[in-house]
């Protein structure tokens, strides 16, 4: 067995039931990508545009993208039917291009709501009022070919494993006043947060979807 497949069944297996796994792939070659296919796994995550758009041919077509990375809206309609999913909505004014471009293109794409809570400057999202707010004012109804399936988000990146263990609890609690606000919301049902070193903290805090890179691919040479 290779070492990926062998990190994606290690990993695997400390998943409780119902938490899925996306295997984020950026930054590395298709090769690697088809030894995580062949040890079952079909998700994956990109955080480029381009690198995806060139990884997607390549390989076998049951494979699941979902893009998690900052996106440009000058990018959007590139993506738009190619994806599985966007994880990283992080403006209403990208919200509404997905939705434009997925009509335009006859396709719904399914989205994730990105929620910022990490004190970091340069993270991306929705305070988590702002993306209340536009639950609770019913903007989503606006929409005509985009699923808002659930709430993406990152905690801060940082030793004190408390202070990430808190910033999953209020990504959480995030996604459940949606639940609470839009009760006419459905398919409102995916939580994606934790990564290579905080997975299981995130898991704790009710994620059922965990974004991996790292611990399955090693480090990556940017
Ligand atoms: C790169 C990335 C990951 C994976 O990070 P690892 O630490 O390598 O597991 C997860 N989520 C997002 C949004 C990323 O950009």
């Amino acid at each position: 067995m290779t070492p990926i497949a062998q990190h994606i069944q290690e990993i695997r297996a400390s998943l409780p039931t119902g938490v899925r796994m996306v295997a984020v792939s950026k930054f590395h070659p298709v090769e690697e990508l088809m030894e995580a296919y062949e040890a079952g796994q079909r998700l994956f995550g990109e955080s480029r545009q381009q690198e995806l758009l060139a990884k997607i041919p390549q390989m076998p077509a049951d494979t699941q993208w979902h893009f998690i990375g900052h996106l440009q809206t000058n990018k959007v309609r590139s993506l738009v039917g190619k994806v599985a999913m966007i994880e990283s909505v992080d403006t209403e004014r990208l919200l509404d291009l997905i939705d434009k471009e997925s009509e335009r293109a006859g396709v719904t794409t399914r989205v994730l709501m990105q929620v910022h809570v990490a004190r970091e400057e340069t993270k991306f999202g929705f305070y988590p009022e702002e993306l209340e707010a536009y639950f609770a004012e019913h903007r989503f109804e606006q929409l005509r070919a985009t699923h808002i399936c659930g709430v993406m988000g990152m905690a801060s990146n940082a030793d004190d494993m408390e202070r990430v263990a808190r910033d999953f609890r209020d990504i959480a609690a995030c996604y459940q006043r949606i639940k609470e606000i839009a009760t006419d919301l459905r398919g409102f049902d995916v939580l994606s947060m934790g990564m290579s070193h905080d997975y299981p903290l995130a898991i704790e805090a009710g994620s059922n979807l965990v974004r991996i890179g790292t611990a399955i691919f090693g480090p990556r040479e940017y």
